[in-house]
Parts: structure tokens; C-alpha cells; sequence
């Protein structure tokens, strides 16, 4: 893949310098959170304001010597600060900040002929933890997107470990999985997540179940669509394509993709086998037109 002739988006936010216990409520708050449960830490974090306003101190101090927030005057980083470490995964930045922006041509030029406006999604780029307009989540969800913030969120190691496994054919599979989640950005302007979701509410686990496999397999299709306008332009060599596809799938099996639990729900490369995912990316690999990726209707 020819990802270096493909534009480059501005829309990447790089919040690795935040690393594990960031500015604000930072990581040491989702661990505990994690370890005792919502309530119970609010209790603690309640009785140490408490004792902090007993003894004369302002509760910001109090949770700053428990380590709950970061340092005064701490804020969240902003658009394209420069990450620590900064050498470590720039390629690899590099690369997501091209094909994010070639999936904003590709959605922008798609939406257009439709009478829409593409909105371009932004990208996050994490280091082990992060704070989504959906909830706090570690690495270890994988990559995902949130329809609240309209981000996709990506911790840059989950393609380290892409390419010790699939080494020059991880180049393919980390754009589709770019790909895949803009395409869940997609469903989201298209209100198809949405209406999903709220069908899901009544609807047994099961059945319920049955939708989140077809919007996988529908963002995997859009993915598809992607693919084909960058085969269009000479971006992609379709031999690669099928080895590329495979890793993808055999990551869905792996533990790159566990579960956590919390507020965030992870997209899970799992939903649908490997032939449905297969057979939905060509389809929209072989089209070029997120018409044929209705999932739904089958
Ligand atoms: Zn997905």
C-alpha cells in the first residue's frame, strides 16, 4: 500500500504525552474505579474532601495528594501536540494521519454526490488509557470508536503488535482497521448506529446481538468502499489485499481484542465470521458504492 502519496489529515489528536495518569480526573482514578467499584470511590473521594475542608485544606489539594488528579493547571493536551517520546510510532502516526485523510476524501467526494456533507471525524491517538465522550478506557478494548465525540480512538501499540505478527502485511491491516472504524463514523452521520442502538434496547440479547454483527459487518463493507476508491487511484495492490484481510481476521480471535468492562462499549473484531467479514469488505471493495453494503436486508 502507497500510504506516503495519500494526503495527510489534520485531524489527529495526539494525546500519548497524557500517557497513564493524565491531566484531570486522570488514570489513577479509572484504576481504582476499576478495582472498587463507582460508588465506593465516590464515598472515598466524598470523606477525603471532607477531612481536606476539616483540617483547612481546599479539596483540590486533598485529591491531588491522593494522586486522583494531575498536577495544578494541568489540561488536557491539545491538536497535534507533541507526543513523549516523540520518535517511538511516528511512522505509524504518519501513516493513520494519511489514511484518515484519505478516507476524508473518499466520505467527502461520496457524500457530495449524495447532496451531503461528509463531517470528518477526529482520531485519537492514546497511550494505555484514555477519556471518551463515551467513558474512560484502557488499551486493551483495541481500537474503537465513540459516537458522542464522533472519534475514533487508536493506541498506536495495538499496530506494534499487528506488525510483529504480520510484519509488511500489517501495513494493510492497520488501514483497514482505520477504515472500519471510520466506517462506524459513517453509520453515525447516516443515523444508522442510532436507530440500531435503539432498536437493540427491546430486543432480546440474542437478536440484539444479531444487529451489533450486522454494523460490524456493515462498517466492514464501508471499510471496503474506502479500499476500492484507494485500488481506483493505484493506492493498493490486490494481491495484498487477501493476505492483509486475513490478518485482520486472525486478530479478532486474539486477545488484542478483550473486553473491559466500564462505560465504553469496545468494538470487537470477533462480530461476524471470518467469511461474512470477508465476503461484506469485497463487496464494498468490488462496488465502491456503500449502497451494496446494506447488511441489514439480508
Ligand atoms: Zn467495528
Amino acid at each position: 500500500m502507497r500510504w506516503d502519496e495519500m494526503r495527510e489529515s489534520s485531524n489527529v489528536e495526539d494525546r500519548r504525552s497524557e500517557g497513564g495518569g493524565g491531566g484531570g480526573l486522570g488514570g489513577g482514578i479509572f484504576m481504582l474505579i476499576n478495582f472498587l467499584g463507582f460508588k465506593r470511590v465516590l464515598v472515598l473521594i466524598v470523606a477525603v474532601i471532607g477531612i481536606g475542608v476539616l483540617m483547612g485544606k481546599s479539596p483540590v489539594d486533598m485529591l491531588r495528594m491522593l494522586g486522583l488528579v494531575g498536577p495544578a493547571g494541568e489540561r488536557p493536551a491539545s491538536y497535534q501536540q507533541g507526543p513523549r517520546g516523540a520518535t517511538d510510532n511516528d511512522q505509524h502516526k504518519q501513516m493513520v494521519a494519511r489514511i484518515l485523510g484519505d478516507t476524508e476524501d473518499t466520505w467527502g467526494r461520496i457524500f457530495q454526490q449524495n447532496g451531503r456533507t461528509y463531517q470528518q471525524p477526529a482520531l485519537v491517538l492514546f497511550r494505555d488509557q484514555v477519556r471518551s465522550g463515551c467513558g474512560g478506557a484502557s488499551a486493551a478494548v483495541g481500537p474503537f470508536y465513540c459516537p458522542a465525540d464522533s472519534k475514533v480512538y487508536l493506541d498506536l501499540s495495538f499496530f506494534d503488535e499487528l506488525h510483529k505478527r504480520f510484519g509488511a502485511q500489517g501495513d494493510f491491516a492497520q488501514a483497514y482497521v482505520v477504515a472500519h472504524e471510520v466506517g462506524h463514523h459513517v453509520q453515525n452521520l447516516l443515523g444508522t448506529s442510532g436507530k440500531v442502538h435503539e432498536r437493540q434496547q427491546q430486543l432480546p440479547k440474542a437478536q440484539a446481538n444479531a444487529l451489533s454483527v450486522k454494523l460490524e459487518l456493515q462498517a466492514d463493507c464501508f471499510a471496503g468502499v474506502w479500499g476500492h476508491s484507494a485500488q481506483q487511484r493505484g493506492l493498493l495492490d490486490a494481491g495484498d489485499l487477501d493476505e492483509a484481510l486475513n490478518a485482520a481476521h486472525a486478530i479478532g480471535d486474539d486477545t488484542l481484542q478483550k473486553h473491559a468492562g466500564g462505560a465504553v462499549v469496545p468494538d470487537s473484531f470477533t462480530h461476524g465470521s471470518s467469511d461474512d467479514r470477508k465476503r461484506w469488505f469485497k463487496r464494498g471493495f468490488e462496488s465502491g458504492d456503500p449502497g451494496q453494503c446494506n447488511t441489514f436486508k439480508s
